[in-house]
C-alpha cells in the first residue's frame, strides 16, 4: 500500500492528486494536518487498500472524524507505526546471539576440560611405564601441549566474554529505547502510541476469546483555568498525581495511559460493565476530593476533577469504534456539568 503511494506522489499527476485530497478533506469537514492529508492521500491513491476501505465505512457512518480516529488509523494502518514492532524484533535478534555466546563460552571451556583430563590421564599411565628417561620427555611435550591449550581457550574465553558484555549492554540500551518509546515523559505512563498498539491487540483479542473489554477517556476539568491560575508547572504535578492514581488503579491487566495533554485512557479487559463503572467513580471520587496543595509554597490549590467517558466493546466492534463512542461519553459528562462518569450505553444521546 505505502508503495503504491509513493509511485503516484512522484508521478506527473502528483500535483492534481494533492488538489484532489485538499478539496476531499474540505468535504469531509477535517483539517488539514499533516496526518489527514496522509491519510486522504492513501484514500485516494489506493482506495481498495483496507486503510482505505476502513475510511470509506468511517465516512459512510457520518461519525465526525476526530484526531483520536486518524490516530487510530494511523497506528492500524500506517507503516511507520511498525517502529516498535521493529525495535521488539531487534531485541529478540539480540537475545538470540547472546544465547548463542553464552553456549559457545561453555563449550569451549568443557572442551578445555576435557583435553586437560585427557592429558592428565595419558601423563599417569606414561609416568608409569618403566623406560622413564624417554616418557620423561613425552610428558614434558605433553604438559607443554596442555599449557599451549589452556593459554588458547582462555585467551577465547575472554574475548567471548567481552562480546557477552557488549552484547548485554546492546540489548540493555535496545529494552531503554524500547521503554522511553512506549513511555509518557511527564507521568511515566503508557503513551498515545502504545496505548493505541495495545488497544488494537486487546480488542482482536477479546473479539477472539469472545470476553468483554472496557475503555474510558478521562479529562482533568477546567484544567486551562487550573494552569491560568497556578502557572504551567503546578500544572504539570496535578498531571503527575492524577497519573498516579491511575498507575495504582489501573494495574495489569488494565493499562493506563496518558492519551494526550490532560486526558488519559484505561483499557479494562475482561470486566463487566458494572466492575468498570464503579473503578472508575472510586477513582474520580479520589480524586475530587484529594486537596492539592503546591510543593514549593505549600498554598492550597484546591480540588480537581475528572470528568470519565467509557464504553463496552459490542461484539464485531473495532477499536476505534469503541474509542469514538467512548469520546462520546465523556462529552456527554462534560455537557452533564463534569465531575461524573458517563456510560455510553446508558447516556442520553446528544442533542443535535
Ligand atoms: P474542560 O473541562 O472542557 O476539559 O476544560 P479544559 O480547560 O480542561 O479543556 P481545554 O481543552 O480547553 O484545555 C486543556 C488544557 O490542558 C490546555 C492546556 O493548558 C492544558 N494542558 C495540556 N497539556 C498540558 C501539559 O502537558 N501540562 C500542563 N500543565 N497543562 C497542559
Ligand atoms: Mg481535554
Ligand atoms: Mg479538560
Amino acid at each position: 500500500m505505502a508503495s503504491q503511494v509513493e509511485t503516484t506522489v512522484r508521478s506527473p499527476e502528483a500535483y492534481s492528486l494533492a488538489h484532489r485530497v485538499v478539496d476531499a478533506m474540505q468535504e469531509a469537514a477535517v483539517w488539514p494536518t499533516p496526518l489527514n492529508f496522509e491519510l486522504w492521500l492513501h484514500y485516494l491513491s489506493a482506495p481498495d487498500s483496507p486503510l482505505s476501505q476502513e475510511m470509506a465505512r468511517l465516512l459512510a457512518s457520518g461519525a465526525p472524524f476526530t484526531e483520536s480516529t486518524a490516530e487510530m488509523l494511523a497506528a492500524e494502518f500506517l507503516p511507520r507505526s511498525r517502529l516498535s514492532e521493529e525495535i521488539r524484533d531487534a531485541g529478540a535478534v539480540l537475545n538470540r546471539e547472546l544465547a548463542a555466546v553464552a553456549s559457545a563460552i561453555d563449550k569451549a571451556r568443557e572442551s578445555q576440560a576435557n583435553y586437560g583430563d585427557t592429558l592428565a590421564e595419558a601423563a599417569d599411565r606414561m609416568a608409569a611405564a618403566p623406560d622413564s628417561a624417554s616418557l620423561g620427555v613425552i610428558v614434558s611435550s605433553l604438559s607443554d601441549a596442555t599449557r599451549r591449550i589452556r593459554r588458547h581457550t582462555s585467551a577465547l574465553e575472554r574475548r567471548l566474554e567481552s562480546s557477552n558484555r557488549e552484547v548485554v549492554k546492546l540489548r540493555d540500551h535496545l529494552e531503554q529505547v524500547r521503554r522511553d518509546a512506549m513511555t509518557d515523559a511527564l507521568t511515566n505512563l503508557a503513551n498515545r502510541k502504545a496505548f493505541d498498539e495495545q488497544l488494537l491487540r486487546m480488542c482482536d483479542q477479546a473479539e477472539t476469546e469472545g470476553s468483554p473489554i472496557g475503555l474510558a477517556l478521562i479529562d482533568i476539568d477546567h484544567f486551562k483555568r487550573f494552569n491560568d491560575t497556578w502557572g504551567h508547572q503546578t500544572g504539570d504535578q496535578v498531571l503527575r498525581y492524577v497519573a498516579s492514581v491511575l498507575a495504582r488503579i489501573a494495574r495489569t491487566p488494565r493499562v493506563a495511559a496518558r492519551y494526550g495533554g490532560e486526558e488519559f485512557a484505561v483499557i479494562f479487559p475482561g470486566e463487566t460493565s458494572g466492575a468498570v463503572e464503579a473503578a472508575l467513580n472510586a477513582i474520580r471520587e479520589e480524586i475530587g476530593s484529594r486537596a492539592l496543595r503546591r510543593r514549593s509554597t505549600n498554598d492550597d490549590l484546591g480540588a480537581v476533577t475528572i470528568s470519565v467517558g467509557f464504553a463496552q466493546r459490542r461484539p464485531g466492534e473495532t477499536a476505534i469504534q469503541v474509542l469514538e463512542r467512548a469520546d462520546e461519553a465523556l462529552y456527554a459528562s462534560k455537557r452533564g456539568g463534569r465531575n461524573q462518569v458517563t456510560n455510553a450505553d446508558t447516556a442520553a444521546p446528544a442533542a443535535a
